[in-house]
This record gives structure tokens, C-alpha cells and sequence, in this order.
């Protein structure tokens, strides 16, 4: 076929423990991924020529080859010259659900779509973990976009455990619109202020991922036990994000007053998802913070936790 449609869903973190720094200049984690409904669409067409073109309805969107959607056909086109030489480059259309540079892994879907989809107009045959290796190389949140579900993420946030499933529960979304968090910069500002609690030793990096694989959030998921996970949802990043945006603080104190089972910054922020049981407690919150706030610059989602990746249309 020439043409697919992919259904690319964001990923929110249940849990993100800066363990320490890597040698490759990444930092060591350990995270629990939750992939959610809200999408992107990418529609992805062969074309008759060698070129890769990219369109995209987000202004905030770079549609050239600094996008990661683009970057992905790039290397889809180095890895399999003869494939590229017989179909021909590809046309790129994204249509953005999933808010920008908001913590959710909006890049980071669209790559992983990208891939999914070019081995299926390209007829490879390549398996999830041979996918899941291309994703790596271009980031660390990539190969868990590709199988998505809920998996737990260590090393760079590339080597990943897919764990029992967590679609039972509710999520709602909130976002300013006008402040978006660099992910190197949230980094950078945790390792110059907590430097000194980094672990180097490959035994103690191992024992933290250890103590998660058999913690209680991991029991509590397994079990599915909203209560519970709420409690202990995590996320270390949280230290300098909030400080910093105070406004994204109070949004989630909110949440944490109105009941919900749990709240959290997701990622390098400033999304803030709060844990629900159901549609109808979700909907309810939703509509009481846009009561409460009632700001335009203010957006909220509510969506479903679900357990898998991308998807063909
Ligand atoms: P993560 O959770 O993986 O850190 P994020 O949700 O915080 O990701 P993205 O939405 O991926 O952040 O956007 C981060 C930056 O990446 C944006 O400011 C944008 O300039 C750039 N970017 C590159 N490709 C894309 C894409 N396909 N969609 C959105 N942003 C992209």
C-alpha cells in the first residue's frame, strides 16, 4: 500500500527517578510509562520522488528536519537504501492532538509512527524489537512509543519491561498554553541541584530499578489498584519544574484538593495529570478546574489510559 494512517498516543509517567549521570551524557532512570488515548494522526504517503516533505496544523511544530517525525524517515531512508530507492521519499502529515513540548512525548510518537508506518508501506518485516532498536537511536522515549501499554523504562529510558496493562483508569490533562518546559533544561537545572544524591556504582544503579521492579507502585499495578497508585505516583523532576512555574504548583494542588486518586507532573512537565477511577469523576474534575480557574490560557483533556502503541488507523 502507499498511503497509511497511524494513530500515534502520548505517554504520561507514573513514576521518574533520576538515578545518576551515564557516560553518554544522558542521566540514568528509572521510570513506569502509561501510554493514554490522546493521539496524533500521522498520514504518511510514498511519493515519486527522493524527498521527505513534512506538514504539520501546530504553528509551534518545526516542520523541518529538526522534527523528529522527519528525522525518523531520514533514517528509515539510511538504513534501507534499496527499499528507498524502489518507493521513493514520503510525504508527512501530522495533525497535533497531543499538546507541545508538554511532557507527554508528542515528538517522540510521531518518530515512532513514522517508523511503524514506513516498514509497512516499505513491505520490511520488521519486528517490534528491531523497531524498537531504530527508535533508539533517534530517543530514549522512542522505544517505548513504538509497543506503548505500561512498561517499566531503565538505562537512558530505552530498555524497557512491559508490565501488566493499566487501561481501567481515567486521566485529566492540564496545560498552560503559554509555558512550555525544555526537557535539557529540566535536566541540566536537576543535575546541578541534586548532583551530590547520584549513585555511580553499577550495583546501586541496578538495586534502584530492583527496588521499583518489586515496590509497591509496581504491586499496586499489577493489581490495579487506583488508590493506591495514586499514593505513590512520583517524579523527581517535579523539584525544579515547580519551583519554577508556580502557576503549574497550583494547578496541581487543585487536583490534589478536589479528590482524585492521584496527581502529577508528567515528564519535564508542565502537564499535570490527575489519576481518576472513571469518565464521570474525570469529567467532573475537568469541568470544576476550568470552573475554578477560568483562565483561556488554561487547557485540559480528559482521556483514557490504554495499553497499546501505534496503531494503523
Ligand atoms: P518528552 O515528553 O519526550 O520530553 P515533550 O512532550 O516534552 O516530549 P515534544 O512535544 O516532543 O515535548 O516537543 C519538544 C520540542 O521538540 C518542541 O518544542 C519542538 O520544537 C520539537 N519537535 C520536534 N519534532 C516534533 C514533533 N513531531 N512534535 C512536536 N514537537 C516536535
Amino acid at each position: 500500500m502507499k498511503s497509511y494512517s497511524l494513530i500515534a498516543p502520548g505517554k504520561i509517567n507514573l513514576y521518574l527517578e533520576i538515578i545518576g549521570d551515564r557516560a553518554d551524557g544522558f542521566h540514568e532512570l528509572v521510570m513506569i510509562l502509561q501510554t493514554i488515548e490522546l493521539a496524533d494522526v500521522i498520514d504518511l504517503q510514498s511519493n515519486d520522488t527522493q524527498d521527505i516533505t513534512l506538514h504539520c496544523n501546530h504553528p509551534q511544530v518545526p516542520v523541518d528536519a529538526t522534527n523528529l517525525a522527519y528525522r525518523a524517515a531520514q533514517l528509515m531512508c539510511k538504513t534501507f537504501p534499496a527499499a528507498y530507492a524502489n518507493y521513493g521519499g514520503v510525504d508527512i502529515k501530522i495533525t497535533k492532538n497531543l499538546p507541545v513540548a508538554a511532557g507527554l512525548a508528542g515528538g517522540s510518537v510521531d518518530a515512532a509512527a513514522v517508523l511503524v508506518g514506513m516498514d509497512l508501506m516499505w513491505n520490511l518485516g520488521l519486528t517490534q524489537p528491531e523497531l524498537q532498536d531504530l527508535a533508539g537511536k533517534l530517543g530514549s522515549d522512542i522505544p517505548f512509543c513504538i509497543s506503548g501499554g505500561t512498561a517499566i523504562a531503565t538505562g537512558r529510558g530505552e530498555k524497557l519491561d512491559l508490565i501488566t496493562n493499566l487501561d481501567n483508569l481515567w486521566v485529566v490533562l492540564a496545560k498552560y498554553q503559554s509555558i512550555s518546559v525544555s526537557t535539557p533544561w529540566a535536566y541540566q537545572t536537576y543535575r546541578q541541584n541534586y548532583r551530590n544524591s547520584y549513585v555511580s556504582a553499577r550495583e546501586d544503579v541496578i538495586s534502584r530499578g530492583d527496588r521499583i521492579r518489586s515496590g509497591e507502585l509496581m504491586n499496586a499495578i499489577i493489581k490495579q489498584e487506583g488508590h493506591k497508585i495514586g499514593e505513590l505516583l512520583y517524579n523527581d523532576l517535579e523539584k525544579v519544574v515547580l519551583p519554577e512555574y508556580p502557576k503549574v504548583s497550583q494547578l496541581r494542588q487543585l487536583f490534589a484538593d478536589l479528590g482524585v486518586l492521584g496527581t502529577m507532573m508528567s515528564g519535564s512537565g508542565p502537564t499535570v495529570f490527575a489519576l481518576c477511577s472513571n469518565e464521570e469523576q474525570a469529567t467532573d474534575v475537568m469541568s470544576k478546574v476550568q470552573h475554578t480557574i477560568n483562565d483561556s490560557d488554561l487547557e485540559l483533556w480528559v482521556t483514557k489510559l490504554a495499553s497499546s502503541g501505534i496503531q494503523v488507523a
